[in-house]
């Protein structure tokens, strides 16, 4: 229980968010959240709230967004038992395939949702941010679907750090633009993406890539994502017979967390996030913002943050491009101060060991964001032994093959004859 809330408030403010009445009508998640933007965005972010509000629940778009996700995204996506993994960690594994989804991750999810509300309000073209690519390539791909011109804000870093997704980008249509400020990286595309929005705020459709920011984002980005543990929840039931004991997502902004945890907070099963605990423990070794961090305004959300002393924002490590943030998502601020969720962490070399087990085991070369997940779960196996565990597959690996081939595989399971 953290020592921002108080007890009985904190369990009033988790059965408003099982009950579904979080966030509240200021786009608040108890403490967290909330719209902390200059005065120059508040006409574009309040648009967009209408436009959420007219549209996403909405029967004809709810059935377009639907039809998408099953005849273009492939959804829904597997929930594979993982035999020889489970027999390894003396668990009974499940693994949520997002990897299986179009472009290769849950992004892809939140992506198509926002482009088919971008041609809702109108937008004649989108705009958004990318760290790694991966959000970059998912906009690019559905902005390519419906029909929009789309472009992507990079920091000049990443560009040079991820070019085959920056070249996948351009070949799906999308331009994009090379950030110099700030940090070159996230951060600043972010930043850049923000000020390019309040530049023409009804022609342009701003798609953010994770459930962060100034409300609506955090909330839009949840509804959009939630389809990962609504088909988790029913597969489990149908192939294990019984929900998992325990669920485990890796988090970076925290969107594919909140997709796999929101529609099981009302479950009795242990919920556990999994943060870039990179080499260390020490400021601007790692990304592990809810672990290490404390509360304070990023990008229009008060929410947990990576800051020294005096309140300036640290720069993250971790070798998986996807979770290097500073700051997460509110929703998960409060999920962990109420004591709902639990975060923790696990470092670079935890994962790369975790990725070449569930390869070898499994058959399954997943992403480095995800591996982190697993690295977790093992651990997790271990002290419940017997235990039913559901891991959601975030990402796909083959992206990360040049992180990789730094890394000689130390796991050999078939001895040559
Ligand atoms: C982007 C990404 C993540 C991290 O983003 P979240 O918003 O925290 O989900 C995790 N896994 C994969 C495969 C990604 O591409």
């Amino acid at each position: 229980m953290s020592a921002l809330l108080q007890q009985d408030e904190a369990s009033q403010l988790l059965d408003a968010a099982i009950r579904g009445e979080l966030p509240d009508s200021r786009g608040r998640f108890g403490p967290f959240g909330g719209r902390y933007v200059p005065e120059t965005l508040v006409p574009a972010f309040e648009r967009l709230e209408e436009g959420v509000k007219e549209h996403l629940h909405d029967e004809s778009f709810q059935a377009e967004y639907r039809k998408e996700l099953r005849e273009w995204v492939g959804r829904p996506t597997a929930l594979t038992f993982a035999p020889r993994l489970s027999e390894a960690w003396g668990a009974e594994v499940w693994l949520k395939r997002e990897d299986l989804a179009h472009t290769g991750a849950h992004k892809i999810n939140n992506a198509i949702g926002q482009a088919l509300l971008a041609k809702r309000l109108g937008a004649e073209r989108v705009i958004a941010e990318t760290g790694a690519g991966q959000h970059g390539v998912a906009s690019a791909a559905a902005c390519a679907r419906v029909g929009l011109p789309c472009t992507v804000y990079m920091g000049a870093v990443d560009i040079e750090r991820q070019a085959p997704n920056v070249d996948r980008m351009h070949r799906l249509g999308a331009e994009c633009v090379a950030v110099e400020s700030g940090d070159k990286t996230l951060r600043a595309a972010i930043d850049e993406a923000l000020r390019t929005w309040v530049t023409d705020p009804n022609g342009i459709y701003y798609l953010l890539g994770s459930a962060v920011g100034a409300h609506p984002y955090p909330y839009l980005v949840r509804e959009l994502q939630s389809v990962i543990g609504e088909e988790s929840r029913q597969q489990m039931l149908d192939q294990a017979g019984a929900l998992p004991d325990a669920a485990f997502a890796c988090v970076g902004g925290g969107s594919n967390a909140i997709g796999l945890f929101y529609p099981l907070l009302g479950d009795d099963i242990e919920l556990i996030g999994v943060e870039a605990g990179g080499t260390g423990s020490g400021l601007g070794q790692n990304a592990a913002t809810l672990a290490t961090g404390t509360p304070g305004v990023l990008q229009g959300s008060y929410t947990m943050i990576l800051q020294d002393d005096d309140g300036q924002v640290q720069e993250t490590h971790s070798i998986s491009a996807g979770l290097d943030y500073s700051g997460v998502g509110p929703e998960h601020a409060l999920l962990q101060a109420t004591g709902r969720v639990k975060y923790i962490s696990a470092e670079d070399d935890e994962a790369l060991e975790a990725l070449e087990e569930l390869c070898a085991a499994e058959g399954i070369l997943t992403a480095l964001e995800t591996s982190h997940a697993f690295a977790a779960a093992k651990q997790y196996a271990k002290e419940n032994p017997g235990s039913k565990i559901l891991i959601g597959n975030s990402g796909r690996g083959d992206k990360d093959m040049p992180t990789l081939t730094k890394y000689p595989a130390r796991i050999r399971t078939h001895a040559s004859a």
